[in-house]
């Protein structure tokens, strides 16, 4: 966002709240590789995008909190010293469940007036949400004290307010993500020990085009939750080769071979899956490391496949979008990223290319679908939430 409407931003708080705000924000995401690794005790490999939820805010004596967001166009307030609203499935759960969810982590809170406005297009899978409560966290915490929080305790009660108030059993990399990424640097983020690594990403002529597909398919949720259970069958099934399995992180394609026999063909092909992926995100850091991006490119086309075919969460959409940018020259590697069944598909690419790239992309979501998709591109990985010095 631009410095002059970030002082158009300050000023409409002034106008609605009569105070002088400080300004926030934090980024989306968006997951190079290591998909439905989480749950599994794997690694993920995601980036923070330019794309930001920008919060200014203001500390008020009392407890009370008044909150407008702008692509709400809506006021909501709430009290902490009052009882929680009930959950009512709007927007202002995200805020409220924040607050209080700090507030219960030792990380205390006074009442605040804020005013949201974000660039990041809510149901993309570029985690809005994560973003929305991580920047409220951030802005919240800093109005009371002014010293750095600790950023993976913010994001783990960003994610408990997500749990608890929400109802979204999210896995922790949306919120570590966005609080803990540096600029020009992916994060390597091992979901067992919740170790996070920063990796150099230097794209020099490459970009990563973002293909928001604008569907979103009913069974996303359904069909996750049934992902989650059959992996926890193949961990029982496997354990009985070895008894130290507690997640599919700890099952090598070896033993997962051994296994087959007694696992159901399904359940033994999400297992691979997850073995594979969780293979193919350490990797993926490795070729990062060494700047080799046609290894890359490869470990993303595979992960596609095996979403598509081993795992099965990938739809028409995202698969003609996938294919339609691997026959354009210049890219180096396409995967649809999130839980799927809708949502966005990524490419790495020649900065050169894009325009082509988009034309095709467009024309064959028109042509199949009758669907235009959006479209947005990332120069290098951006930073995580922070303050926003503001001159006169
Ligand atoms: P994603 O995180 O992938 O964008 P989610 O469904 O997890 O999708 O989160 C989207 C929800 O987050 C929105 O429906 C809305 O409730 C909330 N949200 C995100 N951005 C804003 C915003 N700028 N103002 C108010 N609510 C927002
Ligand atoms: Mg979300």
């Amino acid at each position: 966002m631009q410095d002059t409407s970030l002082r158009a931003l300050t000023a409409r708080f002034r106008a609605r709240f009569g105070a002088e705000p400080r300004l926030f924000s934090a980024p989306g995401r968006v997951n190079l590789i290591g998909e439905h690794t989480d749950y599994n005790d794997g690694f993920v490999l995601p980036m923070a995008i330019d794309s930001r939820t920008y919060v200014a805010a203001a500390a008020r004596s009392d407890r009370r909190f008044r909150v407008h967001s702008e692509e709400m166009n809506e006021l909501i307030d709430f009290d902490l010293d009052a009882p929680p609203h009930a959950r009512r499935g709007l927007w202002g759960d995200y805020v409220e469940g924040t607050a209080r969810s700090l507030d219960k982590r030792n990380m205390p809170v006074s009442g605040a007036d804020l005013w949201i406005r974000s660039d990041i297009p809510p149901g993309a899978g570029l985690s809005s949400s994560a973003a929305l409560e991580v920047a409220v966290g951030y802005a919240l915490v800093r109005l009371r004290d002014p010293s750095e929080p600790d950023r993976r305790k913010l994001a783990l009660a960003a994610q408990a307010a997500e749990h608890e108030y929400v109802g979204t059993l999210c896995g922790i990399m949306d919120q570590f993500i966005v609080a803990l990424a540096t600029r020009d640097h992916a994060l390597s983020i091992d979901c067992r020990s919740l170790e996070t690594r920063p990796i150099p990403l230097r794209l020099g002529s490459l970009r990563i085009v973002i293909c928001d597909t604008t569907v979103r398919h009913a069974l996303a949720t359904s069909e996750y939750n049934a992902r989650r259970a059959e992996c926890q069958k193949g961990v029982t099934v496997l354990s009985r080769l070895d008894p130290n399995i507690r997640s599919l992180r700890d099952v090598s394609e070896e033993l997962l071979n051994r296994g087959e026999p007694l696992l159901q063909r399904e359940t033994f092909r999400r297992c691979r899956h997850v073995v594979r992926e969780i293979e193919r995100t350490v990797s993926a850091v490795s070729a990062l490391e060494s700047g080799n991006f046609n290894a890359f490119g490869e470990l993303m086309r595979a992960s596609h496949a095996s979403l598509r075919d081993d795992y099965e969460v990938s739809c028409r959409e995202l698969d003609v979008a996938v294919e339609t940018a691997a026959s354009v020259p210049g890219v180096f590697g396409a995967r649809m990223t999130g839980g799927g069944f809708g949502g966005s598909a990524i490419a790495l690419v020649e900065e050169a290319s894009i325009p082509f790239l988009l034309e095709r992309l467009e024309l064959h979501s028109r042509k199949e679908f009758g669907i235009v998709p959006k479209f947005l591109t990332v120069s290098q990985p951006s930073n995580g939430v922070c303050e926003h010095a503001l001159e006169d």
